[in-house]
């Protein structure tokens, strides 16, 4: 379908959370001026738009969407299994942006992070592909900071170990941990007081109070405690040992860098392995990862930093230095930025050809919103 005149776009899971994030930096950056929204809802057809006077159209209504010319969706998964294969089949051959995962690994679909595969979009638009989805987040967060050394075929593998926030689950995760940090906070309160009180008894009834969580709704969303603890397990099972979110880094990651069978219309060129644990800690909406690279040689330390640094307005390095990473090198300090900071660089004791690193990114921003909004524009710009 080619677009003539201002395209007809239309939004759908705008007021969800990354929908949100997506209308605030859709505003920010003036792309409501370029575009004729049309809003849809799966809960309140027929109710208010954010913008405009149209009433808030169906989203089930396919003749509704068959009139956009791109359909980004940030609805979730199983609305984008019930409507888009029925759009196609209908013979819509408009763009479809997605930030579900349902066809990120679809043959005829691209995962799109154009800072760091511009080249792969740009040929997928040549070749005809209308299918665009944006990548997981821990994925997409790690390689706006790092996707310089794969880009500069520096890497021979990377390991992953993340510490992801509760905010990946959605809204209702985030609402559970704040409500387990407040009711672990309450059980101790007349002790934490009391500065003569014994921590090892503040640590007893913390522990009794978080077991306590785990039979009733106080731990419904996660299904384990949060507040005060960890959980090392993101996403499915797999059956083999493997969690999906750890799955998604090594095959995401690839088809991303055009590398690998899964790449669109599949590559010789070898997938570079990705493996880790993925684990989720108490932070609010910003994912952290600490990488181990074997790179394929000794490059400096120095030549690390630039490349990065280099690569998009948005990755910086952090010097590896304390002050510098307590301040800069953390979720508080990167949420709601655009900053993708990379710190503690240095080369690790296995040998001069590993390297160590931490990222921090905010999930719903260059994790979730950002790609598809900028897919959106770079389709408009055509
Ligand atoms: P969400 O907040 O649950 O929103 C999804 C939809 O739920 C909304 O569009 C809305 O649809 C409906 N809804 C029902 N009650 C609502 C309420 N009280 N407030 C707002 N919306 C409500 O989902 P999400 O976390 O944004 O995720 C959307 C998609 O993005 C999923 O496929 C997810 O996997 C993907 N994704 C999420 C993240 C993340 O970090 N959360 C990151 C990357 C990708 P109606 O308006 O039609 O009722």
């Amino acid at each position: 379908m080619a677009i003539n005149g201002t395209p007809r776009v239309g939004l759908v899971g705008w007021r969800g959370m990354v929908g949100s994030v997506l209308m605030d930096r859709m505003t920010d950056e003036g792309d409501f001026a370029l575009i004729e929204p049309v809003f849809f809802s799966t809960s309140n057809a027929g109710g208010s738009a954010p913008l405009g006077d149209q009433p808030l159209a169906d989203a089930y209504d396919l003749a509704a969407l068959k009139a956009c010319d791109i359909v980004l969706s940030c609805q979730g998964g199983d609305y984008t299994t019930q409507v888009h294969a029925k759009l196609r089949g209908e013979g819509w051959d408009g763009h479809w942006i997605d930030a579900a995962s349902t066809l990120r690994m679809k043959d005829d679909a691209l995962i799109v992070l154009d800072p760091v595969n511009r080249p792969q979009i740009d040929d997928a638009m040549a070749a005809g592909n209308r299918n665009w989805v944006g990548g997981n987040c821990t994925v997409s967060c790690m390689l706006m900071g790092v996707g310089a050394l794969f880009k500069a075929g520096l890497v021979e593998w990377m390991s992953t170990q993340t510490y992801q926030a509760a905010s990946g689950g959605g809204a209702k995760h985030m609402r559970e941990l704040l409500t387990q940090f407040g009711t672990l906070n309450a059980e101790v309160k007349p002790l934490l007081d009391d500065p003569k009180s014994a921590i090892l008894e503040i640590d007893r009834q913390i522990l009794a109070r978080q077991k306590a969580m785990l039979d009733g709704a106080e731990s419904e969303q996660f299904g384990a405690v949060l507040g005060g603890s960890l959980i090392p397990w993101i996403d499915a099972d797999l059956g083999n040992g493997v969690s999906k979110e750890e799955w998604k880094g090594m095959a995401e990651t690839n088809k991303i860098l055009g590398r690998g069978p899964d790449a669109l219309g599949g590559s010789d060129e070898r997938a570079i392995p990705v493996d880790g644990f993925c684990v989720r800690i108490g932070a609010m909406r910003c994912h952290s990862q600490a990488l181990t690279f074997k790179l394929k040689g000794d490059v400096p330390v120095g030549e690390i930093e630039a490349l990065i640094e280099e690569d998009n307005p948005w990755s910086k390095v952090v010097p590896n230095e304390k002050e510098a990473t307590m301040r800069d090198l953390t979720p508080v300090a990167v949420t709601g930025t655009m900053n993708i900071p990379v710190g503690r660089i240095r080369k690790l004791a296995m040998g001069p050809e590993y390297v160590g690193a931490f990222t921090v990114g905010d999930q719903l921003l260059w994790g979730a919103a950002e790609p598809l909004r900028r897919m959106l524009r770079i389709l408009i710009e055509g």
